[in-house]
C-alpha cells in the first residue's frame, strides 16, 4: 500500500510516500512560499508517484469541520497567501483518491497513536514546542476537533518568581506558546535556544512552564500517554525537569502509577522521533481511505 503524506509547516513542507506500517519509503522537502507556487511543487511530486491516498497535516488554523462550506481552508494567518486559501481543494483538483485532512499537531499524535509512543492506546496529547507550541488531541480513539480545534499552545500560564520577561504571543503576551516556544527563548536570553547550556537557568524555567500545561492537559483530558516533540524538546535535560514539574503540580492528586512512580514511561519523546509529523500524515490518509 502507498499513501501520500504531507506535513505541511510555516517554514518548510515535507512530502513523502508512506505504507500501513508507518514506514517512510521516501520524501522531498519544499520550502513554504506563496500557496500557488508551493502546492504546484507538492502537486508535481506526487503526480510522479502511484498513491491510494494523501493524508495532510498542516499548520493553521485550519477549517476541519466537514460540514462547514469551508472545510479545507486555511483560515486566518499571516502567512503570505494563506488566509483564507482552500488548500484541499487545490489538492483535489489534481486527484481522485481519499484525502486526509487535520492539523499537524493532531497528524502527529495519530501517528504516535498508530505506530509511536502511544501504540495500541485510545488516547494520547502530543506537545509540540518549536517556533509555536502546538497540541493534537487523541481521545477514545478520535482525534478531537470540537468548535475549531484544540489551540493547547496558547494556554494561559502562571508566572514563574524569577521571569520579568513580557512574553512574545502577539494574541496574549504571556501565554504558554509566548512563554516557552523557541522565539520566546530566544527573545528572553538573547541567543537561541540551541546555543543555551544544559545547565543554563532557562531550563528550569522552561519546564516550570511547559510543566503546567501538561499538568493541565493530564487533569483535564486525562491522556494514556503525554508526548513531546518539536526542537526545542531536542533539549535532553528538559524532559526529567518536566516530569518533576508535573508531580509537583499534580502534588499526588491524580493516583496513577503512570504519574506516581512510571513518570518517565508517561511523559515522553516522540516514539517516531522527527518522523511523528509525516507518519501522523501517512496515517491520516489510511483513516481516510476507511471512512
Ligand atoms: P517548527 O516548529 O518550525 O516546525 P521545530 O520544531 O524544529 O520547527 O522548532 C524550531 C524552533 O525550535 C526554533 O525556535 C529553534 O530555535 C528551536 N530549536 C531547535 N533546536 C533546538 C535545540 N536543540 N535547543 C533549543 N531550541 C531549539
Ligand atoms: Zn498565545
Amino acid at each position: 500500500m502507498r499513501i501520500g503524506a504531507v506535513e505541511a509547516g510555516g517554514t518548510k513542507f515535507v512530502c513523502g510516500i508512506g505504507n500501513e506500517h508507518g514506514e517512510i519509503e521516501k520524501r522531498i522537502s519544499i520550502p513554504t512560499g506563496e500557496p500557488e507556487e508551493t502546492l504546484a511543487q507538492v502537486i508535481a511530486f506526487f503526480k510522479e508517484e502511484d498513491v491510494e491516498a494523501i493524508g495532510i497535516g498542516t499548520f493553521g488554523p485550519i477549517n476541519i469541520d466537514k460540514q462547514s462550506e469551508h472545510y479545507g481552508y486555511v483560515t486566518t494567518t499571516p502567512k503570505p497567501g494563506w488566509s483564507n486559501y482552500h488548500f484541499l481543494g487545490k489538492m483535489k483538483q489534481s486527484f481522485s483518491i481519499p484525502f486526509g485532512w487535520d492539523t499537524d499537531v493532531n497528524a502527529a499524535a495519530l501517528g504516535e497513536a498508530t505506530w509511536g509512543a502511544a501504540k495500541g492506546l485510545d488516547s494520547c496529547v502530543y506537545y509540540t514546542i518549536g517556533t509555536g507550541v502546538g497540541v493534537g488531541i487523541y481521545a477514545e480513539g478520535h482525534l478531537v476537533h470540537g468548535l475549531v480545534h484544540p489551540e493547547g499552545g496558547h494556554v494561559l500560564t502562571r508566572r514563574h518568581p524569577e521571569d520579568s520577561f513580557e512574553g512574545a504571543c502577539p494574541y496574549h503576551g504571556d501565554c504558554l506558546e509566548g512563554m516557552a516556544a523557541g522565539p520566546a527563548l530566544e527573545k528572553r536570553w538573547k541567543v537561541k535556544g540551541s546555543e543555551l547550556a544544559a545547565d543554563h537557568p532557562a531550563w528550569a524555567i522552561e519546564a516550570f512552564y511547559i510543566g503546567q500545561a501538561v499538568a493541565s492537559s493530564i487533569l483535564l483530558l486525562s491522556p494514556k500517554k503525554v508526548i513531546l516533540g518539536g526542537g526545542v524538546m531536542h533539549q535532553k535535560q528538559l524532559l526529567p525537569l518536566i516530569h518533576a514539574e508535573v508531580q509537583k503540580n499534580l502534588n499526588g492528586y491524580v493516583s496513577a502509577e503512570a504519574v506516581l512512580s512510571k513518570i518517565d514511561q508517561y511523559i515522553v519523546t516522540p516514539g517516531l522521533g522527527d518522523n511523528a509529523g509525516l507518519c501522523g500524515a501517512v496515517a491520516l490518509g489510511l483513516r481516510a481511505m476507511q471512512a
